[in-house]
């Protein structure tokens, strides 16, 4: 924690220390100690070779022992974590989820609803042509791509799976507009299939929480499953998108008052 005097700086990779009090005066932490600005307004998480360095000193047991205690604050934050694209089965979950990328989930939940009353299955949005969808998911980023996707996707189900959504990570990967991210949250919140999907939320947590040095979503995922129960990565997933979206912001996270700021390694760097 910055502000005490004559304590080493974070980047030295001293071990969290259990003693530690968030903040409650509201001071920036310049005003608390001797170290200079730059180093405090700089995360150290902006780095990952630093934050690569206190990762490999922190044993697999410590690390564990800290994401068990995130989780029991997930858990209390967020009891019935859940995806927050609106949908009433796999097929319309797999399509918000193919929409939703570089899309925020609200953006779509306001054009599946009309959507999916025009093409309930994937028989129905197979027939479609792509000028056809358009309308419907206009108010979408990159729509013109993702009405072609969705139609591929819908044509691909169709032929291959019988207009079903296979429950298998890589028949789903071999969908248009499926990848390992899409796969990994349609399984997990339509069928309950054990995963961590990692996304921009996930990315950033893992890396502040130093559960993480990598960049590779994928190995990031893996990274995090070693660390939580199994029966419990899907709801990592989904609680920690939600602490990402509404807590631990990318510009401005809310480490005041933080529920996990104990377990941190980037508190105090804004
Ligand atoms: S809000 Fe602050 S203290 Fe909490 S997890 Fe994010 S960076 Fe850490």
């Amino acid at each position: 924690m910055p502000g005490k005097r004559g304590q080493k700086p974070k980047a030295s990779g001293r071990k969290p220390d259990a003693s530690e009090k968030p903040r409650t005066t509201g001071q920036r932490p310049k005003a608390e100690g001797t170290k200079p600005r730059a180093r405090i307004a700089k995360p150290e998480v902006a780095s990952p070779k630093a934050l690569g360095g206190r990762l490999l000193r922190e044993s697999l047991k410590a690390k564990k022992a800290r994401a068990s205690r995130v989780l029991a604050a997930l858990e209390q934050l967020y009891p019935q974590a859940a995806t927050e694209l609106a949908h009433t089965n796999p097929f319309e979950l797999l399509i918000a989820t193919v929409l939703s990328a570089q899309a925020t989930d609200a953006s779509v939940n306001k054009a599946t609803p009309a959507l999916f009353a025009r093409y309930p299955d994937a028989r129905a949005l197979a027939q479609a042509t792509p000028e056809e969808v358009e309308p419907f998911i206009k108010t979408i980023g990159l729509y013109r791509a993702k009405a072609k996707n969705i139609v591929l996707l819908a044509r691909q189900l169709l032929k291959r799976h019988g207009g079903a959504v296979p429950v298998d990570k890589a028949r789903l990967r071999e969908l248009p507009g499926v990848g390992w991210k899409t796969a990994t949250v349609v399984l997990g919140a339509a069928f309950g299939v054990p995963g961590i999907a990692v996304d921009t939320h996930l990315m950033r947590l893992a890396g502040r929480l130093g559960f993480s040095s990598q960049k590779d979503p994928e190995k990031i995922g893996a990274d995090l499953e070693k660390l939580f129960p199994r029966d419990r990565w899907v709801f990592v997933h989904h609680a920690l998108i939600l602490f990402g979206r509404y807590r631990c912001t990318a510009r401005k996270p809310h480490c005041q008052g933080c529920p996990i700021y104990l377990e941190c390694w980037s508190k105090g760097a804004w």
